[in-house]
């Protein structure tokens, strides 16, 4: 029997949005499945607002996707009619020997990327809310800033539907099988039975449950991100004068942080980067405790005095982490009709359309011409 599809896309969050997206552009027939509905909270796209850079402090070898990624944000701007992107320059601060620093000035360089090195003075000079140390100093980039999220997702399943494809939401596949001899495969959900010639899976925090057999050990983190009035108001923390920044102290922890983009009264948002506690996306607490709130308004406002004013809401995401902190994005190795895109470890937001392009690219045609050497599962001990 022929199938109907071309490919089916497992998850529509950030990345299966973006799979569907250019599969469909590309003319394949595509069927889309999600768990919850459109552009939903209870996964890893949501909150607002995501950093996005180029100066890469986790590696060099990320930037020529980023350059790319901008690219088709950019495009994705255009062709959905909406704005994304907002680019108010973007602070790393910390100690020069600081990943965060020293990292982004690594790849600045490696890459020819246009930034400044500023001391404590000039960042106290330049950005008043700021208030580093002596001997902390920021690497600034000016094409650095934020991306929405939800307008992403929004944008790129509409562009999807647009172009041919079938989305269906509220529909969970509860088993996939490649079939034997590379004869595609079959997808089952409470609703149907469906084949195609290739699957894309794009689970987000239920990787552990859908992609069991790659032999990834992914951590799932619950992270919480905060929303404060700043004492004063937001005029300082507005997005003409108020950076991204990201910020490691002396131990080694880093927050980051966002202008205030929500109008007078939506507050500015912080969180810790890597500060989660293990869960599962059934068993995460969405409930943020006083006690968290409290650290978070301390370890903030020892550096920025003024943000954490009234903390005006708390919202829980989830990472789903691999152990090096870098992605998963590989043709399956057991299966040749499998495409799988996960691990994002809490820093994959900013590549959201260039990663659906190597999606697009591996699902249609086997391999794709972007660098993603560093992001095969044998390297984790899988299979
Ligand atoms: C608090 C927080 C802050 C972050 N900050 C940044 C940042 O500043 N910059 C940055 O670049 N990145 C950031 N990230 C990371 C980035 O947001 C994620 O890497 C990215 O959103 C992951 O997208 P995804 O498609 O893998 O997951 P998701 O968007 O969660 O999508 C997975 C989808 O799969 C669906 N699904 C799962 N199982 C099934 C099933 N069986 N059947 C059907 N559907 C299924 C889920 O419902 C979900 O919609 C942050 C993440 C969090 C949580």
């Amino acid at each position: 029997m022929a199938s109907r599809y071309d490919v089916i896309v497992l998850g529509l969050g950030g990345m299966g949005s973006a799979a569907a997206d250019h599969l469909a552009a590309r003319g394949a027939r595509v069927l889309g499945l999600e768990r919850f509905g459109p552009v939903h909270d209870r996964g890893s796209s949501h909150g607002g607002s995501r950093i996005t850079r180029q100066s890469y402090f986790e590696g060099p070898d990320y930037v020529p996707l980023l350059l790319r990624a901008y690219e088709l944000y950019e495009r994705l701007e255009r062709e959905a009619g909406r704005a994304i992107a907002l680019l108010c320059g973007g602070l790393m601060i910390g100690r020069p020997d600081s990943t965060t620093v020293a990292g982004s000035l690594r790849s600045a360089t490696a890459h020819g990327l246009p930034h400044e090195l500023l001391d404590a003075k000039e960042i106290r000079a330049r950005f008043p809310t700021l208030a580093p140390q002596d001997d902390e100093i920021a690497l600034y980039e000016a094409r650095a800033g934020l991306l929405r999220p939800e307008a992403t997702v929004a944008a790129q399943l509409k562009l999807a539907a647009a172009a041919g494809a079938d989305l269906h939401y509220q529909e969970p596949v509860t088993d996939w099988t490649a079939l034997p001899g590379g004869r595609g495969v079959r997808v089952t959900t409470p609703d149907d039975v469906y084949t195609a010639g290739h699957l894309v899976v794009c689970p987000g925090a239920w990787a552990p449950e859908q992609l069991a057999d790659l032999g990834v050990p992914f951590t799932i983190e619950r992270q919480v991100m905060y929303w404060f009035a700043p004492v004063g108001g937001t005029a300082p923390f507005e997005p003409e004068r108020h950076p991204v920044y990201i910020w490691e102290d002396a131990a080694g922890t880093q927050i980051y942080g966002f202008p205030a983009i929500e109008g007078p009264d939506g507050g500015a948002k912080v969180a810790f980067f890597r500060k989660g506690s293990v869960c599962t996306p059934d068993t995460i607490d969405r409930t943020v405790h006083p006690r968290e709130a409290r650290e978070m308004a301390a370890h903030a406002g020892a550096r920025l005095p003024d943000l954490p004013g009234r903390l005006l809401r708390a919202v829980t995401c989830m990472y789903t982490t691999t152990p090096d902190e870098h992605f998963v994005i590989a043709p399956h190795p057991a299966h040749e009709q499998v495409t799988v895109a996960c691990g994002f470890s809490g820093h994959g937001f900013k590549f959201v359309p260039v990663v659906g392009e190597i999606l697009a690219d591996l699902a249609l045609t086997g391999t794709t011409p972007h660098p993603i050497e560093l992001f095969r599962p044998s390297r984790l001990g899988g299979r």
